[in-house]
């Protein structure tokens, strides 16, 4: 299913041909980055999601990621986790049918360490290429193109993915070998967690007492106790009582997850980390699977009786 073509004025720059598979809450914005600068095709696994964008951008949506990987020197996927893109390489239609010995791919998932390396020894087995580069800075970033991403591969792969990373992100970090990117994804997750589930009890507490919830962030802003939490989603998100839908809380509880099963694997205890994982476990049960990670704040305001708003 080929949706469009070019249209005649438009020519972006001669570069590596890119396939990008998994079009979702940020994927959509860090795709279009790529539009300008690479010969881009696209496949989504809700094709409505593919030809879309392939509409919006003047660019080809195709069937089948065995058809995408026949197109592209560099791939590109942003799935939810690991599992997902081990199952895009499979079957008659996957991408390993398709792909070429020298094929690059650059897993911009948050994954697992494991599983990146599982995806690594099965490409290289056949001539192809792997890195794992998650990213932070959400939809707004993926946007303006200022995403953090952190990379695992090895130096020479590194080389090869940065002009297609570059066009996506600000802070582009080698962090190490095949795994590295992942586990310091998940690092950052937990933190995250921490900062929203600790930020949402203490101002329940401080706005229960009648303090106001903006003085207390004036405060918390310049003082220790300050995150991205506190001077961005919190007077954003929840101040507001917006609430906006940019990353699902179910994937934060899969990013705590995989921080959890990495302090397993290397046979640290990690106290913070589980409380946390078993927090966000909670929070994805009782919210449902498309609730934003803010709204945990949510769950803290209802179980205390106040409302964080000013
Ligand atoms: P979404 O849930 O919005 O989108 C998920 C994407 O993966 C969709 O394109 C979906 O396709 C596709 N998908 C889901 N399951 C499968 C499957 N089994 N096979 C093939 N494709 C599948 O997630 P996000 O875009 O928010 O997140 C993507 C990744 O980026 C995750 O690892 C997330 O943790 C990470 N991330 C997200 C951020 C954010 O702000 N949203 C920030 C930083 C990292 P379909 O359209 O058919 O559902």
């Amino acid at each position: 299913m080929s949706t469009s073509v070019p249209s005649p004025s438009f020519a972006p720059a001669a570069g590596p041909r890119v396939g990008f598979l998994g079009l979702g809450a940020i994927g959509n914005p860090m795709a279009a980055r790529l539009v300008p600068r690479f010969p881009l095709v696209v496949w989504n696994r809700t094709a409505a999601r593919a030809t879309d964008f392939a509409a919006r951008h003047q660019i080809s949506a195709l069937a089948t990621p065995r058809e995408v990987a026949q197109r592209s020197d560099v791939l590109v996927t942003c799935v939810p986790n690991s599992a997902e893109v081990e199952a895009l390489l499979d079957g008659p239609d996957g991408l390993l049918a398709g792909l070429a010995p020298g094929t690059l791919l650059i897993d911009c998932t948050s994954g697992s360490p494991a599983g990146s390396r599982r995806i690594a020894h099965r490409l290289t087995a056949v001539g192809a290429q792997f890195a794992d580069a998650p990213v932070s800075g959400g939809t707004k970033g993926a946007e303006a193109g200022t995403l953090t991403i952190m990379v695992g591969a090895d130096p020479g792969v590194f080389a090869r993915a940065l002009p297609v990373l570059d066009a996506m992100g600000k802070r582009i970090v080698h962090m190490g070998p095949i795994g590295s990117g992942d586990a310091m994804k998940a690092v950052n997750q937990v933190l995250l967690a921490v900062h929203l589930l600790a930020i949402g009890e203490g101002l329940a507490a401080l706005t229960k007492m009648g303090v106001s919830p903006a003085k207390a962030l004036e405060v918390l802003n310049g003082s220790t106790g300050r995150s991205m939490v506190s001077e961005v989603h919190v007077p954003e998100r929840v101040l507001t009582g917006l609430w906006p839908r940019t990353f699902r809380a179910a994937l934060l509880d899969k990013d705590v997850e995989i921080a959890r099963g990495l302090f397993e694997e290397l046979g640290l205890q990690a106290p913070v980390a589980e409380l946390a994982a078993t927090l966000m476990h909670h929070a994805r049960q009782t919210l449902g699977e498309e609730a934003d990670h803010v709204e945990v704040i949510r769950l803290i305001e209802e179980q205390a009786g106040v409302e964080i708003r000013g």
